[in-house]
């Protein structure tokens, strides 16, 4: 009897299966572990993480590492997988100044126009009828600022609104004889132009800015002509959906619209060369890398944004890996439409508007060498032979088809963090296999930048859990609509606040966005990236490239544990009256495990007493 350990080694986990081979068909598993990945998939810098997992796994059973006869390492040719998003087209506006926000609570309500002027020039001003609007800086307070304000209504000067640094809003139309609308909580406020024509809206509680969000209203409020009013739509659609905002038209002459190439894609197949534009968006590109398959390698045109992102996947991935960046291909991508919050120039409290972007996925096959030198290093490290054993896809299936119910001829998906991997086992148990890029990570990527979140750990949270909002001190609406009771209160802090449901710790959101918008990125998110790649893996694997050749397909992978993406993919197959379902590896560890299982099965296969 001998002791091994199959070690998987993802871009997200290294899993461990620890079993007890006493004869060919006499395989006992014993324990299983699970770690993050240390350093990229495929290079030396795993080995700590492997060390710390095979640990985890052998510590509860009590087997000290120097009795494993042998370590199997999944022969991933290394797939590094890299994600980026490219904004289709930029546009700058400095021809306006803008801001539009939610302070939780803005002064007064309605439409002003008039010129900006700072509070302390008020006091220079005679009665007139020009109509102003006091820029009140963080070193007034907020009953100096409604004195001041007062005084010159008093002297018949027309103040009408006013932008106010701090959060003072409130406090000062409370002291005001003549109650203005005010817009409060501006960070930048001596950026704000003084003396320049300028509009100010602020909504009553609970709805949002109309005339200000309406390129139109502009136009009317300025005297704008066509040209310029198709100028101010980036500026209208940061504003919509906003409690207040400001509108300040800047001196003539900075005008200045720059749009930066997107760039073309190049994908090189086997004698066959097809160029795309990005901006024609995910589906025509994904169109043209269904033509070339399979591919060669992937180029990007050079001095645009999809070249930039190109030239830098090949230095990361020629960095990790030891190689010439010369040596690092591109060969496979996955293209999404999606939206990125573009930062406006001329924004006073940081407002963005959603561009229209596409996000790329980029898989790099390199040389098998790594995986080997890897072996070495664990070997020297802990004194185990280790062995590269076998392709992660055939040894995945292998291990899926420990699953109760499952037999040959089947398929698995395994929906991983970097890439979704498809193999197919036919009646003589032969393995077909694929690597797409793009998988758990381009989901979140999506869900980080379209919520403009900006945190990828919390963009993993979105995406794992279910939201709910807290509506009450006791009681929360949860996204599909049951409401949930408490009988001791809640958290204060969580109050009004849309939050992540993570087991064990609740995480409130800091967004302006409402709860079904957010259930709306993260689902198309996950559909945008795992049924598109679930059907043209599949496709590629199935007899005749006809996904109805399959009828069974089982999931493994740690985003198999998603509470959507399986039914998602499900639904998605049934269309081709492919059973969907996910797997329960070796009965025991749902579906992960399924590569690690795989190797030791394998290797047993060849065991000799
Ligand atoms: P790899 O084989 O590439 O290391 P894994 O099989 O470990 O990848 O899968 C990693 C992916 O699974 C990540 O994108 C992670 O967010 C996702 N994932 C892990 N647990 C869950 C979960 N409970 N729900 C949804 N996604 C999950
Ligand atoms: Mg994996």
């Amino acid at each position: 009897m001998i002791y091994v350990a199959g070690v998987d080694v993802g871009n997200n986990t290294t899993e461990v299966a620890i079993a007890a081979i006493s004869g060919k068909d006499d395989v006992r598993f014993l324990a299983s572990g699970m770690v993050p990945t240390v350093g990229i998939k495929g290079t030396v810098r795993n080995a700590m993480g492997i060390i710390d997992a095979l640990d985890r796994a052998l510590g509860p059973i009590g087997i000290p590492r120097s009795d494993l006869h042998v370590i199997l390492l999944n022969e991933a040719t290394p797939v590094i997988g890299d994600i980026a998003m490219e904004t289709i087209t930029e546009t700058v506006i400095t021809e306006s100044a803008m801001i539009g926000h939610n302070p939780s609570t803005p002064g007064g309500q309605g439409l002003e126009q008039g010129r900006t002027i700072h509070l302390d020039a008020l006091a220079a001003r005679g009665a007139g009828s020009e109509t102003l609007i006091a820029v009140v800086s963080g070193d007034s307070d907020f009953e100096g600022a409604a004195a001041k304000i007062n005084a010159a209504t008093a002297r018949g000067v027309q103040v009408v609104g006013a932008i106010v640094q701090k959060d003072d809003g409130v406090l000062i139309n409370n002291r005001l004889t003549r109650p203005i609308p005010i817009v409060d909580e501006v960070k930048f406020i001596d950026r704000v132009p003084l003396g320049m024509p300028a509009a100010l809206e602020v909504a009553p509680p609970g709805r949002t800015i109309e005339r200000l969000s309406n390129p139109y209203d502009i136009a009317t409020l300025f005297g704008l002509d066509p040209e310029e009013t198709k100028r101010t739509v980036p500026v209208a659609r940061a504003l919509m959906g906003t409690r207040s905002a400001v509108v300040i038209k800047t001196p003539k002459g900075d005008i200045e619209e720059r749009r930066i190439p997107a760039g073309k894609l190049i994908f090189l197949g086997h004698q066959r060369r097809v160029e795309v534009p990005v901006d024609e968006g995910a589906d025509a590109i994904m169109d043209r890398v269904a033509e070339v398959y399979p591919l060669e390698e992937v180029q990007a045109e050079t001095g645009t944004n999809v070249g930039g992102m190109f030239e830098q996947v090949r230095r990361v991935m020629a960095d990790l890996t030891d190689q010439p960046v010369t040596a690092v291909k591109v060969q496979d991508i996955l293209a999404v439409d999606t939206f990125k919050p573009q930062q406006i120039l001329g924004s006073l409290a940081g407002e963005y508007a959603l561009g229209n972007a596409v996000g790329l996925a980029a898989m790099v096959s390199t040389q098998k060498l790594p995986m080997l030198r890897l072996a070495r290093k664990l070997e020297e490290e802990i004194g185990v032979p280790t062995i590269v054993g076998g392709v992660e896809a055939d040894m995945a299936i292998r291990g899926a088809m420990t699953t109760p119910g499952t037999r040959a001829p089947m398929a698995i998906v395994d929906v991983g963090g970097g890439s979704t991997d498809a193999s197919v086992i036919n009646d003589q148990l032969e393995i077909k296999s694929t690597h797409q890029a793009g998988a758990g990570d381009m989901v979140t990527m999506l869900i980080n930048t379209e919520l403009g979140l900006d945190d990828f750990e919390l963009a993993e949270c979105v995406k794992k859990y279910p939201l709910a909002k807290v509506e009450s001190l006791f009681h929360m609406r949860h996204e599909n609509g049951s409401v949930e009771f408490f009988q001791e209160p809640l958290d204060p802090r969580l109050f009004g606040r849309i939050i992540v449901l993570q087991p064990g710790n609740w995480v409130p959101l800091d967004t302006k966005e409402l709860l079904g918008k957010i259930v709306a990125v993260r689902q198309q998110a996950k559909r945008k990236v795992f049924v598109r790649n679930a059907l043209r893996a599949l496709k590629l694997v199935s007899p005749g490239q006809n996904i109805r050749m399959i009828h069974f397909v089982v999931l493994v992978g740690g985003s198999g544990l998603d509470f959507e993406i399986p039914k998602m993919i499900s639904d998605a197959l049934m269309e081709y009256g492919v059973v969907t379902g996910r797997a329960n590896v070796r009965g025991t560890e749902g579906p992960r495990n399924a590569v690690a299982t795989g190797l030791v099965l394998a290797y047993a296969k060849h065991y000799e007493g």
